[in-house]
């Protein structure tokens, strides 16, 4: 009984009212029924904070609390705050401080002014707008995202009047074609003046609450109310113990499931005589036993209403809107079609950051690992171009032309490693790469002639059975529509006639093996064996799990092999395999010894983390039969491309359900910051993984932990503990029998966690910031918000850098960099796990990004194709071309540019990218047209082989690879650069 009592108050009320609720759930559900009365509803989102808790991790609802306070205030007419109750322990700011500015297509305002004024108001000012409350300001062009909008938008200005408002995708960063009239800019934070900003930062700055930064993102929202006391002009806000003496000022009501020792003196709302909630069950039954009533149906459109199984029944009225109310009274009833939404799924972003910093590590193709210094103008025979400056040993300085940034890339290794510094001029990295281009063609043989043999034997015919359809649709879900088209890929396969050679990637719980599993029911219903193995007991443990609960239905004879089958079992099994009694076998590598009597298909979980001969021996297993390898890291997409031939990929890139995401929280080490976090997900039922990176100290931090929770079950982990023991122990965490797992890093990859929802990186200063994302992806995957802390020792001694990244993954953004950045060092990675054996020494010694490169050429060329990319052209045409810093302030946004500019193989790439630039900074200017020119000529030239483009005075010089060529001379108009320009394009085009 509970919409029905919102109903029956509310019907013919008026008036301002507050429903307190119990959490999100519940007010939505009052929610629906105020829309539904056509009364305004305005809900707060859940804010579980604690009085003067850092609200930065909070940044989002923060914003909607904001923007939804301000739109009940401005509301005309009788109107409902909805308010979960946890909310109303923050301070709520006076209708005063929501002020807003229009701007309107046409209208002059001056830039300074509106700079100023968003400061204030607490917008960010970002070089990117990706995220609610950034701003941008680059001459002019404004790009901001408004709190309460969807997209954010772009303002470009003719001077300093408007010329268009449009709205631009986050993802491309290009606009959408639409203008608007005129867009609203509520603030980020509040309206505050200068007075009011200053003495509130002067506040936070001093205040005695906990928080890694003192600021007003932080803090301010605490001390709003003081400053009344203060006598400064801010206007106080309302307090928890205000709310109960300002609740006469509503008709105020909570609701009955509400624990009300907070309020009081809260009335509880009073129980519906007349109405009451329906549980819906068949709508069809329930509309022809109450045809005396007048039904309702809300349905969000026609469409809806249209593919639902509704009867066609005589005097339905409609309500299209969203939201879902289910009541019935002695004359109404009312029902929905509506599904109550899930949150969405969220998809990777498309938009890559190849964020190069100033003193990263970076790899050359002829010169090796230096670090990069950033980018500098020079000039050069009387013209001007840029450059990127790139330290070798002795501090030796390499300057390489933006023209040619597709020679550098940046240097990744496993774990992180730091390498060393080559030496400029030396021969040694020639020979390096000579001696690991070798090891990559014996490597890129062995992966063809293995993919040769497999297509010397026929496939094994699986054609899909019929019953198939209806094991689909008894998984119990929905599959997402990468797993479908991941189903339907290896289906195919199976009965193209051909062995599948197949390679699923997809993250930790995103559906992999339920894909793996559709593949070998097929195999097993058309009468075939199928096998599944795992590197460890663990992860064929989960996977054997899984396998009893989805075939527990389907007469398949199941079984299971690893260390932990007594020597019986094993004997059995084996000789059940031999002579067919069962269908169906998981394990580990205990499973590379079992015959089979007719095994049609082998998927290998993870193989990369198989040893040498296990590998072998796997190969030799899967060389005639079908093959489905499995991997939770992405695979690079260049290296895709080139293997495509030899082998098959799928990819599912979002979750089977929209995940709570992760809340992070930056703060000082502090023993009793770790206790509480400890607690507070224990009290919640689930278990926490504690990441401490030094084997010395571990032990003693085992006993501070003691210390702190005597009662904790904690098992300990780190590299020195052997691989069987520490096997079991992750069993036995998995299984609930721990609270915590204290260790070096995250043992085990590849696997659900689904109870384990707190994480805290002890030390978190001294990890990357993709390990640091990494680790944080580990939480958070159920259906639980996940929490992690990373703590720093002491925040004095973080340098400014340094603070400022763990303050970016504290804004929790799907699309930051630092989530690309993992992403961008996960697929690398992923490429050298399909590699095979890690050439660990030599990936060291390049970085990743080139070896797999090499490689990538490597197969190209044992295929017998040509390179992808033949060697690019040299431009050296002595001409001013640059991207100018008065159109492209920011060196990262000019760097990045640069970047994509010069890996464009054709010409329609570089077109679309000064579209978007012209889109995002403005019109260009000449070195920059000129710079773009320049790349449009490069791709051209590539194409043509040639090797280089010079010019001196009036001519230009075009030299060919192919040295039986002539090199060939232009003679240009005048020496100036757009006659320079004209003629060498012409000559380009007319090839
Ligand atoms: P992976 O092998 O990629 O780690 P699993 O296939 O084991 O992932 O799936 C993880 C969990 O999610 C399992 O409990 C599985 O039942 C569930 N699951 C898989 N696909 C879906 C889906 N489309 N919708 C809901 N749950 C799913």
């Amino acid at each position: 009984m509970y919409q029905s009592d919102v109903y029956e108050y509310l019907k013919g009320v008026e008036g301002e009212h507050l429903f307190i609720c119990e959490n999100d759930k519940e007010a939505i559900e009052v929610e629906d029924v105020v829309n539904f009365l056509g009364v305004g509803a305005f809900r707060l989102p859940d804010l579980r904070v604690e009085e003067g808790e850092d609200l930065r991790p909070y940044r989002e609802e923060i914003q909607q609390f904001l923007w939804v306070l301000s739109q009940f205030y401005e509301a005309k007419g009788s109107k409902v705050l909805i308010a979960p109750f946890h909310t109303l322990f923050l301070p709520f700011p006076k209708p005063e401080l929501f002020e807003k500015v229009e701007i309107a297509f046409g209208e002059v305002f001056s830039v300074s002014q509106m700079k100023e004024k968003l400061y204030l108001w607490g917008y960010h000012f970002t070089d990117m707008v990706t995220q609610k409350g950034e701003v941008s300001f680059r001459g002019d062009i404004i790009d901001i995202f408004p709190i309460q909008a969807s997209t954010p938008y772009r303002i470009s200005l003719f001077d300093e009047e408007v010329e268009s408002i449009s709205p631009y995708r986050v993802d491309t960063q290009k606009r959408v074609s639409d203008e608007l009239e005129s867009l609203l800019l509520p603030p980020a934070f509040l309206a505050l003046n200068q007075e009011e900003y200053e003495a509130l930062k002067r506040r936070c700055e001093v205040s005695a609450y906990e928080s890694f930064v003192k600021d007003i993102d932080a803090l301010g929202l605490w001390h709003l109310g003081e400053l009344a006391q203060e006598g400064t002009t801010l206007a106080p806000a309302k307090r928890l113990g205000e709310w109960r003496d300002a609740l006469e000022e509503y008709y105020s009501f909570a609701t009955p499931r509400l624990d009300k020792s907070f309020f009081l003196n809260l009335s509880t709302l009073p129980e519906a005589k007349h109405y009451r909630d329906v549980v819906v069950a068949d709508m069809n039954k329930l509309i022809s036993a109450h045809q005396d009533k007048e039904i309702t149906i809300i349905a969000k459109n026609q469409t809806l209403v249209r593919s639902s199984t509704l009867d066609s029944f005589e005097g339905l009225h409609f309500c299209y809107q969203e939201g879902v109310v289910n009541i019935m009274g002695e004359n109404v009833l009312i029902l929905s079609l509506n599904k109550r939404q899930k949150s969405k799924r969220v998809k990777r972003p498309s938009l890559v950051l190849d964020a190069l910093k100033v003193g990263d590590y970076v790899v050359h193709e002829n010169h090796g690992v230096g670090i990069f210094k950033g980018i500098e103008k020079r000039e050069v025979l009387g013209a001007t171009s840029e450059f990127v400056v790139i330290h070798y040993q002795n501090e030796d300085a390499l300057l390489i032309p933006v023209t040619s940034l597709e020679s550098i890339e940046r240097y990744v290794a496993e774990g992180g490693a730091l390498p060393v510094l080559d030496r400029m001029g030396k021969a040694s990295f020639k020979k390096l790469k000579a001696k690991v281009k070798e090891k990559l063609f014996a490597i890129a043989s062995q992966i063809i002639n293995l993919s040769a043999q497999r297509h010397l034997h026929k496939g094994i015919l699986l054609q899909t059975p019929p019953e198939h359809f209806s094991f689909l649709h008894r998984a119990g879900f929905t599959h997402t529509p990468d797993q479908k088209r991941a189903i339907e890929e290896v289906l195919s396969d199976l009965s193209s006639g051909e062995m599948m050679d197949r390679l699923l990637s997809a993250d930790v719980g995103f559906g992999k093996t339920e894909v793996a599993m559709n593949a070998m029911f097929v195999a097993v219903k058309s009468g075939y064996q199928a096998m599944m193995i795992a590197p460890t007991t663990l992860l064929s443990a989960q996977h054997f799990k899984s396998m009893q609960e989805r075939f527990a239905k389907e007469e398949i004879r199941l079984a299971k092999l690893d260390r932990f089958c007594t020597a019986k079992q094993k004997r059995e099994t084996l000789e059940g395999l031999k002579e067919g009694r069962i269908d169906l076998v998981v394990g580990t590598h205990a499973l590379l010894k079992a015959a089979f009597k007719n095994l049609a298909l082998v998927v290998i979980d993870e193989e990369h983390k198989f040893g040498v001969k296990q590998k072998e021996a796997l190969k030799e297993m899967s060389v005639n039969v079908h093959l489905l390898s499995m991997s939770a890291t992405p695979i690079p997409r260049s290296l895709n491309l080139a293997l495509s031939e030899v082998k098959k990929f799928s990819e599912i890139l979002t979750p089977p359900m929209a995940r709570q995401g992760v809340r992070t929280f930056v703060k000082q080490y502090d023993d009793k910051v770790i206790k509480e976090a400890i607690l507070r997900e224990l009290r919640r039922g689930g278990q926490v993984f504690y990441v401490f990176n030094s084997i010395a100290g571990i032990e003693e931090k085992q006993e501070v932990l003691k210390h702190l929770l005597p009662t904790l079950r904690m098992t300990v982990l780190h590299s020195k503990i052997s691989a069987k023991e520490t096997e079991e122990e992750m069993l036995k965490f998995e299984k609930g029998e721990y609270d915590l797992l204290l260790s070096t890093s995250i043992v085990e990859s590849g696997i659900h966690m689904p109870h384990a929802n707190t994480m805290i990186v002890d030390g978190a200063d001294r990890f990357g910031m993709a390990d640091l994302h990494q680790l944080r992806g580990r939480v958070g995957r159920g259906t639980k918000e996940g929490y992690c802390y990373f703590m720093v020792e002491s925040k004095e001694q973080l340098s400014e850098n340094a603070k400022r990244r763990l303050l970016a993954l504290e804004s929790h953004s799907e699309l930051g960099s630092g989530a690309v950045l993992a992403f961008h060092d996960l697929e690398i990675r992923g490429g050298g796990n399909i590699i095979g054996e890690a050439q660990s020494g030599h990936i060291k010694q390049i970085g990743y990004g080139l070896y797999l490169r090499m490689l990538e050429d490597a197969i190209l060329e044992l295929r017998g194709k040509s390179k992808l990319t033949s060697s690019a052209t040299d431009m050296k045409l002595a001409i001013d071309a640059y991207l100018s810093e008065s159109v492209i302030f920011e060196d990262r946004l000019r760097l990045e540019l640069y970047r994509r500019l010069a890996h464009c193989e054709n010409v329609a790439e570089v077109y679309e990218i000064e579209e978007e630039m012209v889109d995002r900074f403005g019109t260009l200017d000449r070195t920059t047209r000129q710079y773009l020119d320049v790349m449009v000529m490069k791709v051209l030239a590539t194409q043509q082989e040639i090797v280089k483009i010079s010019s001196y005075g009036q001519r230009v010089f075009i030299e060919f690879a192919h040295s039986e060529k002539e090199r060939e001379v232009l003679q240009a108009d005048s020496k100036d650069d757009d006659d320079i320009i004209a003629v060498t394009m012409q000559y380009l085009k007319k090839k």
